[in-house]
């Protein structure tokens, strides 16, 4: 059987970095920076097809692109500092430049992250993009390791999930939009917020953190896998996007823990810390709920309203496994 997504880089880049280095596994790398903290960098590469539609608007795209970039450097708390942009262009069209720009660079700026450098060249087919992100880390802390999840530790999600999803499955023709709520989710996969100051402000609270960008199950998983514990999830409680009410709740449901996109942060906390998660959601007027727990027993469990309790499978994206399954 072909290798895995993750497989694949676990065997030929996955390599043990030097000391005070964090490097291939979790959301950015981290790189000690002479007696100024750390420097925190990512790369996402989107690609025609695949993680956009040709006909996406512009400026939606061109958000998207730092957006998802962004949103690997606020699950570790890192501060942006700049990117760098590389493009892949089948044809120069300029109207579709002008927007593109306007979407990518207007991002950059709410977040501080100036664009100062990159690579364009000319491609045969389709249209690719490659975002690098950096960022700043203060000294004090290692950042929001994957890796740093204890046990008892409660997991929290900001925001509201399962929309960004369902449009996608909308747009691609695979569900059928019976309640017409395609212009009310559509915002979720194509305009992510990444949540910068969501992590910022988790430094010193949180213990672990990850964005969602392949699946709640699967990326809460990677986060399980090296942290070396397990977790229940308290499925009624998890946030489901408002416009989601009338949908069948197993449709819901399945977008929640398995889809993507959704670039929101998963991260835990020890109970001790509650009130401090709670505080950092008020001041950021942004709902932050928790939605289980970590145990000692290495396995992601799901815990139903009818009170059964079943292993969760990792259900999210993987480039090399075809479909979401
Ligand atoms: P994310 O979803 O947070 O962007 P991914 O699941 O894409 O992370 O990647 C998992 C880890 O593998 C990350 O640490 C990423 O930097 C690393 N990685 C992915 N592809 C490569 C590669 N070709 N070479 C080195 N590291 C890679
Ligand atoms: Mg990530």
């Amino acid at each position: 059987m072909a290798l895995g997504e993750f497989s694949l880089i676990d065997r030929y880049f996955k390599k043990e970095p030097p000391a005070q280095v964090i490097g291939v596994g979790d959301d950015a790398a981290v790189l000690p920076w002479a007696n100024k903290g750390s420097l925190v960098v990512c790369k996402d590469l989107l690609v025609q097809g695949r993680h956009f539609f040709a006909d996406v608007a512009p400026d939606a795209l061109g958000h998207k692109a730092l957006a998802v970039n962004l949103s690997d450097l606020a699950a570790m708390g890192a501060t942006p500092i700049g990117c760098l942009l590389g493009l892949g262009l089948p044809s120069v069209d300029e109207a579709w430049l002008e927007k593109f720009a306007a979407g990518f660079l207007a991002l950059a700026q709410a977040h501080g992250s100036p664009l100062v450098g990159g690579d364009t060249v000319a491609t045969n087919d389709g249209l690719f993009i490659s975002v690098t992100a950096f960022g700043h880390l203060p000294d004090v802390q290692p950042g929001l390791l994957r890796r740093a999840a204890c046990v008892d530790d409660r997991i929290w999600v900001s925001g509201n999930l399962g929309a960004a999803d369902l449009a996608l499955k909308i747009l691609q023709g695979t569900l059928i939009d019976e309640h017409g709520v395609l212009p009310q989710i559509r915002q979720s996969l194509e305009w992510p917020e990444p949540r910068v100051s969501l992590g910022q402000r988790l430094l010193g609270v949180a213990h672990a953190a990850i964005d969602i960008s392949d699946g709640l199950v699967q990326d809460l998983g990677h986060l399980l896998d090296q942290s070396g514990v397990g977790a229940v999830l308290e499925i009624a409680r998890l946030p489901a996007h408002p416009s989601l009410i009338n949908l069948s709740p197993d449709l819901v449901g399945q977008a929640m823990l398995g889809g993507g996109d959704a670039y929101e942060l998963c991260f835990t906390a020890p109970a001790s810390r509650d009130a401090e998660v709670r505080a950092i959601g008020r001041a950021l007027d942004l709902p932050l709920t928790c939605i289980g727990y970590i145990t000692a027993e290495r396995q992601l469990m799901g815990l139903y309203p009818n009170g059964q309790c079943g292993v969760l499978s990792q259900k999210g994206f993987d480039h090399f496994a075809g479909e979401r399954s």
